[in-house]
């Protein structure tokens, strides 16, 4: 088993000796794969001193130098693709093709990235406005300094990616915490980036637990870009209240899966099936509900189940998709399947003796109580409950009633548009299964208790960069107003032209 130290992009050797440990285990049979250093308090001030200092050197070398060098890291990562998706399914048990697919994801966020910081970040001119029509405005966006990235362990590449690679191509230093599940991949990518950025730790780990996490939130950092569980987000949020440190919470959802009477019934039940199923259930973005109108309601379900037949959990890449990565998820997977079950919901597939840790193979339940809690917390498991709806305005208020609100899907023909312009949701995919994640150019992100902020898109850059005006005088006023030498008809005068220009 590998013994680890804490890792910067620039050296391999931050002092661990005699250091508190956690040790990563593969969840597939539940062998110890790796030791790693917790971080404590003064280590997480130390490596965040050292990235300030990187920060000031990464934001010099401007953005064309970065996107070089954020290129670079690309390629190296392309080219050993194989590599890291080993890392991810030995840390998280999911199949090798999974593995792979989410870092050919990440690395076309990285792509996006790089290429567009330039463009999204440069100077904007703006207006002065007739009151100081002698002056020429411009917004600038600057880098933050150094951001804190905290992961989680379900996509643990491509989810903490969304805001590493956007805070780094907006000009910052970045400290990166991920899960204590999924270790090994913080300090792959680190490392890979430290083969093309080896002059300064502009990119950092820190390996530890939820103390780990904390210290990087009361450490001295710009900003916070937490992904992780709604819980966890509020207790990061008040560790980061101390400084006045910004946050940007990528929390958990509850997503709802709408199916109009003109939907394509056989594409639907496919889409709500992978939406719900895909990594075992264990994305935030997962399908969770599925609210389909009652004439259409048996069509979809024996479409479901058809499609549930052939989805066997394992570890291989035979498998549709591989076991819950952290046990302690099992229990919360069980208790809502056995609520539903109590509180009078209909087993379409499988059932509670699907929990066969570590696996959870595929759970459809219908008729569910909105009450239940498999209705109302997060399951994080292959499971999807359908609940028939008399029409889609009871859809439509059923998913905007959850506190969860990332994304949502409708399917249907003649009003999925209105039906979208609805949802109050941060993200709509119509006939399409979560489009969006692989979209680059689109901000990712939540409304209420799935959090606030956006990664990814000119949205995500511009989460990492500090808006700054610069406003100059280009030529002196013609009646000194900002002075107290304004004479004292300028007043006058001044009311006189708003009742004039706006008063009509
Ligand atoms: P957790 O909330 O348990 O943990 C997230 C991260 O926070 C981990 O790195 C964890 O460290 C760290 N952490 C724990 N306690 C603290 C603390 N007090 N201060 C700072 N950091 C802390 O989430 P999971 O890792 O279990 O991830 C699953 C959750 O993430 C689900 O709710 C899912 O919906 C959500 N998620 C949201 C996404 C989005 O974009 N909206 C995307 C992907 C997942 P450690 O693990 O070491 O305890």
């Amino acid at each position: 088993m590998k013994e680890n130290t804490l890792t910067t992009s620039k050296s391999a050797a931050a002092p661990t000796s005699g250091a508190a440990r956690f040790t990563s285990f593969d969840p597939r049979d539940g062998s110890a794969i790796a030791h790693y250093p917790i971080a404590t308090e003064e280590t997480v001030g130390q490596v965040v001193a050292d990235a300030r200092g990187a920060a000031q050197w990464w934001a010099g070398l401007g953005h064309a130098g970065r996107r070089s060098r954020l290129r670079g890291w690309g390629r190296v990562i392309a080219s050993r693709i194989d590599d890291l998706a080993t890392v991810i399914s030995n840390e998280t048990g999911k199949t090798p093709s999974d593995a792979k697919a989410e870092v050919v994801v990440a690395l076309d966020h990285l792509h996006w990235s790089s290429k567009h910081a330039a463009r999204t970040l440069r100077r904007r001119r703006r207006a002065p406005g007739m009151l100081m029509a002698n002056h020429s405005a411009a917004v600038d966006y600057e880098p933050l300094g150094v951001v804190g990235v905290i992961g989680p362990w379900n996509f643990p590449l491509f989810t903490p990616m969304g805001s590493i690679a956007y805070a780094l191509a907006a000009g910052n230093a970045v400290v990166f915490k991920p899960s204590e599940y999924s270790p090994g991949v913080g300090k792959w990518l680190v490392e890979a980036f430290g083969e093309v950025v080896p002059e300064q730790p502009v990119f950092a780990l820190l390996t530890g637990d939820g103390s780990t996490g904390a210290a990087l939130c009361g450490a001295d950092i710009d900003k916070i870009a937490f992904t992780g569980s709604t819980a966890t987000g509020r207790r990061v949020m008040a560790q980061c209240a101390d400084r006045l440190t910004p946050v940007l919470m990528e929390c958990g959802g509850k997503d709802a899966f709408i199916v109009d009477d003109d939907a394509d019934v056989q594409a639907a039940a496919e889409a709500a099936v992978f939406g719900a199923m895909n990594n075992a259930g264990q994305a935030c973005t997962a399908v969770e509900r599925a609210y389909v109108v009652a004439d259409v309601v048996e069509e979809f379900l024996d479409n479901v189940r058809k499609q549930c037949a052939v989805l066997v959990p394992g570890p291989g890449d035979g498998s549709s998709f591989g076991p819950i990565t952290m046990p302690a998820q099992l229990a919360t997977i069980d208790r809502h399947v056995k609520a539903a079950v109590a509180d009078g919901g209909r087993v379409v597939v499988g059932g509670p003796e699907s929990v066969r840790p570590p696996y959870v193979h595929p759970i459809v339940l219908a008729d569910v109580p909105e009450h239940c809690v498999a209705m109302t917390e997060e399951t994080f498991g292959p499971v999807l409950v359908v609940n028939a709806v008399t029409s889609i305005d009871d859809a439509v208020r059923l998913t905007n009633a959850s506190s969860m609100r990332l994304g949502a899907t409708v399917f249907g023909r003649r009003n999925v548009a209105h039906i979208a312009s609805r949802l109050q949701v941060g993200m709509v995919g119509v006939n399409s299964m979560i489009p969006y994640v692989a979209m680059p150019s689109l901000p990712f992100g939540g409304v209420a208790d799935s959090g606030f902020g956006r990664i990814h898109g000119e949205e995500g850059l511009k989460e990492f960069a500090r808006t700054k005006v610069v406003v100059r005088q280009l030529a002196p006023p013609a009646v000194k107003v900002l002075s107290f030498q304004k004479p004292r008809w300028a007043t006058d005068v001044l009311v006189r032209l708003a009742k004039v220009l706006y008063g009509r």
